[in-house]
């Protein structure tokens, strides 16, 4: 199964559908009678993917140019912070470049 990437909040896994429009505008929409039908009708047919986490729509497949370069950094983060976290000798860009 494919695995997505929310750009916002980096989010991996599965996303949720959710209707498009408001709640609160359908319930506007049956109260003026006959607006309703066409509009509940066109929320129950439009579902969007977002993110279950922040609901952002901007999701973006795992196996994309840009969901790898999301989950490599990630990656990179997570190392530096481990590393940070056990003590390990860590080089600054400063030692990288004399070494260079
Ligand atoms: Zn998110």
């Amino acid at each position: 199964m494919d695995e997505y990437v929310c750009t916002q909040c980096h989010y991996v896994g599965q996303f949720k559908r959710k209707k498009r429009g408001s709640t609160k505008t359908e319930v506007i929409a049956w109260l003026l009678f006959p607006l309703g039908i066409p509009y509940s009708l066109w929320r129950m047919c439009n579902k969007i993917k977002v993110c279950p986490d922040c609901e952002s729509d901007l999701l973006v497949s795992s196996d994309s140019a840009l969901g790898k370069r999301i989950l490599d950094n990630m990656d990179a983060e997570l190392t530096a912070k481990l590393a940070a976290k056990q003590h390990l000798p860590t080089r600054t860009p400063r030692e990288t470049q004399k070494n260079i």
